[in-house]
């Protein structure tokens, strides 16, 4: 299996919580969907590709796929739930291996992968199952894997003001791995850490040993 190792994203890139809360928002509403739409535009696609949409099999296929994507495109809503830290927990809290699946926003195929996320509390704790809905929560758009890497990260730091977040999220991307270079079972690790994550060594290379992976430095 190759690996692939992109950007460290804000790694060395010291940047304050309340800046980046302000100006970054966390978090924007969906877009909406029109069915009706995206299926009329699909029937067309098809057409463009000499395939004729009024043979049995085809005959629902644009409204299928429309409803496909919609799906996809669609995180379901959730409360975060959190909690005060009363015990005044202030070690890593690592939740490893959450599958995701998401779109890429250059060629309209999935790419699906594993997400591994830690954050040291802060005044509050988020439920731990809440966790995988936030990744979902922006894997189900069009995406280029670092700015779902980032967003994950951003949510967290924005919500819990933790001392700081890790997010690793490792992913196989139809786009390279069917058509293009046909790279297949190559994987895309991407990384975002703030905080005591970023800044001290010895946490990440627990939060990352905890993951099952390295630290490349
Ligand atoms: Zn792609």
């Amino acid at each position: 299996m190759t690996s692939i190792e992109l950007a460290e994203s804000g790694a060395g890139r010291p940047r304050l919580h309340a800046v980046a809360a302000e100006h970054e928002p966390a978090d924007t509403p969906a877009p909406s969907v029109d069915l009706d739409r995206a299926s009329a535009a699909i029937a067309e696609l098809l057409a463009a590709f000499g395939r004729d949409i009024r043979s049995p099999h085809l005959a629902d296929t644009p409204r299928r796929v429309a409803g496909a994507f919609a799906e996809l495109l669609s995180p379901r809503p959730f409360e975060a739930t959190t909690f005060p830290n009363e015990e005044g927990y202030d070690d890593l809290v690592v939740v490893s291996g959450i599958p995701f699946d998401s779109l890429c926003e250059h060629h309209l195929l999935p790419f699906t992968g594993t997400a591994h996320v830690g954050y040291v509390p802060g005044d509050r704790l988020l439920g731990l199952s809440k966790f995988a809905r936030v990744v979902e929560r922006f894997a189900r758009d069009l995406q280029v894997q670092e700015r779902l890497t980032r967003q994950v990260a951003r949510w967290i730091d924005t919500e819990l003001q933790p001392l700081g977040v890790g997010v690793v999220l490792e992913a196989e991307h139809l786009c390279m791995s069917l058509r293009g270079v046909q790279a297949r079972g190559a994987r895309t690790v991407t990384s975002s850490f703030t905080g005591v994550l970023r800044d001290d060594g010895r946490t990440r290379r627990e939060f990352l040993a905890r993951c099952g992976l390295r630290d490349t430095e």
